[in-house]
């Protein structure tokens, strides 16, 4: 890595703060690197200088061939709870924090190479990743984001210009992550078994300036800063059960104090529904399951949870009861914010004691009849105007579906609101397009075999517009053809 003057306007606050809590480290060369994607209007909000992408100058920094001046590269150590196991030396195995730049909303982002090579906790791994994985995480992130869930971004995708050996022979890439930090469930759990008890003061003083700054103002700030990271986490998983998205490897280590969805390895969106939905080829028991996200979140917050007890009270007995009171609020927290997306979703703004039972119904048919997660809510917006027979006929004409289409309408009439005015808020909530399995795969077949970015960039810009109907874009609403192929994800980029 050859070290230049740049223009981007560098922090290392991480690096300056947490000494102990990473290692400084340096991305591998990489022989002939080429730009698969830049994300102009991400680069945009980030304020980079244009002359970053309109020259070589960005592929060789996002390729990690430089070092941009002001940048300290480190690699960030973490811990974690893997499918319940705890193990204890995790950390950036295969990606480099550059840095951290202030965008344009005055918040710290990220800049950080995912795949660059060997850090000091890549233990056999290679430190790299395939182009493949890195291709499908830029494309569901963005597609998350597009969707208003909160993420990591994609900032730029390179192919390395080398192979990688996983069971194949593969073509390499490196993904730029854009991330409110890298602050993990599992940076905690570290910082907590250090022998040091002063880091994990320094990394909570340091995660509560950098995100929950109103808690330092709070009596308790670091029950505070608890309750805060419950908050948010509580509302990204009901995000994500109100779009079907299965994480599939919600470990502690993948699971970030900001509430940003993070990586995106075995990832995939529900197809057909049923609250078992595994896609994950290492998850056998089903851990990470659909219907098993909104307990693991608990089960997660209450491993930090253990984390904070010697910050909430110097009595330990003490800090657990506080701790304990707040994790018991996860449930109904959760099940608060799922309960107003799925109201949102099916049209509705007001509140009813029996909503809960009528989106539960809704849900039981779906299962039954073993209907499309995504299209069920669209069609009902349909069959709002009028046209009940594509509603009918997705529900296989069943009689359930009529009864509860009835009650459904019933309920819409006391909102008092005119239906076209809940179609189009219907049709703002509910995505028509979501990164559909045999779709995606697809896109990456062609561009990791094929050299062929065609297929990747359409799906990209239909997925940019998950709301607007378009004329054209009608196969990527659609699911797979062949829904007797069990869709299966692998882990690791
Ligand atoms: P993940 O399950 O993708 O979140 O990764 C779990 C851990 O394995 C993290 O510490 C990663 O950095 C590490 N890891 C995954 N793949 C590699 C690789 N190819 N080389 C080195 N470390 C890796
Ligand atoms: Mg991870």
């Amino acid at each position: 890595m050859i070290k230049k003057a740049t223009t981007f306007d560098f922090q290392n606050t991480y690096a300056d703060n947490l000494n102990g809590l990473y290692k400084e480290c340096i991305a591998d060369p990489v022989p002939s690197p080429k730009m698969l994607l830049f994300n102009y209007g991400l680069a945009e909000e980030l304020e980079l200088d244009p002359f970053i992408f309109s020259s070589d100058y960005g592929l060789s920094i996002f390729s990690g061939n430089e070092i941009p001046e002001g940048s300290n590269p480190i690699a960030q150590a973490y811990a974690g709870h893997q499918f319940g196991n705890f193990n204890p030396h995790l950390g950036d195995g295969r990606a480099l924090l550059l840095g951290e730049i202030v965008d344009i909303h005055k918040q710290l982002k990220d800049i950080q190479l995912k795949g660059s090579g060997i850090t000091p906790f890549s233990r056999r791994g290679d430190g790299k990743s395939a182009l493949g994985p890195v291709l499908r995480e830029y494309l569901i992130s963005e597609s998350m984001h597009a969707m208003g869930i909160p993420t990591t971004r994609s900032l730029a995708a390179i192919d390395s210009g080398e192979n990688v050996l996983r069971e194949s022979s593969l073509p390499g890439g490196i993904l730029t992550r854009i991330a409110s930090s890298h602050i993990r469930i599992g940076t905690f759990e570290y910082a907590s078994k250090l022998k040091d008890k002063n880091q994990i003061k320094k990394l909570a003083d340091y995660s509560i300036a950098r995100h929950y700054p109103d808690t330092v103002k709070v009596e308790n700030s670091y029950l505070a800063f608890f309750a805060g990271i419950c908050n948010e986490q509580a509302s990204l998983i009901a995000n994500w059960m109100s779009v079907g998205f299965i994480h599939g490897v919600m470990n502690t280590d993948n699971m970030t104090i900001s509430g940003e969805t993070i990586d995106y390895g075995p990832c995939a969106f529900m197809d057909e529904y049923h609250p078992a939905t595994v896609f994950s080829s290492i998850d056998k028991q089903g851990r990470y399951a659909y219907a098993n996200q909104p307990a693991i979140l608990t089960w997660n917050l209450t491993r930090l949870a253990e984390t904070l007890i010697p910050l909430v009270h110097d009595e330990k007995e003490e800090s657990i009861k506080l701790l304990t009171e707040v994790l018991q609020l996860i449930k109904p927290v959760y099940e608060n914010f799922w309960l107003m997306n799925m109201r949102s979703k099916i049209g509705l703004s007001k509140e009813d004691p029996k909503d809960y039972e009528l989106i539960n119904n809704f849900l039981e048919i779906m299962k039954d009849e073993k209907i499309d997660f995504t299209l069920a809510f669209r069609v009902l917006s349909k069959a709002l105007t009028g046209d009940m027979a594509i509603a009918r006929n997705l529900f296989n004409n069943s009689k359930k579906f009529d009864v509860w289409f009835m009650h459904w309408q019933e309920r819409v009439s006391q909102e008092n609101v005119p239906d076209e005015d809940i179609v189009n808020a219907m049709n703002k909530i509910n995505p028509i397009y979501i990164p559909r399995n045999h779709k995606v795969e697809e896109a990456l077949f062609s561009a990791v075999h094929k050299n062929d970015m065609e297929p990747f960039s359409n799906l990209l810009s239909v997925l940019m517009n998950p709301y607007e109907e378009n004329e054209g874009n009608e196969s990527y609403a659609l699911p797979s053809p062949n829904p007797e192929i069990p869709f299966k994800t692998f882990c690791g980029t």
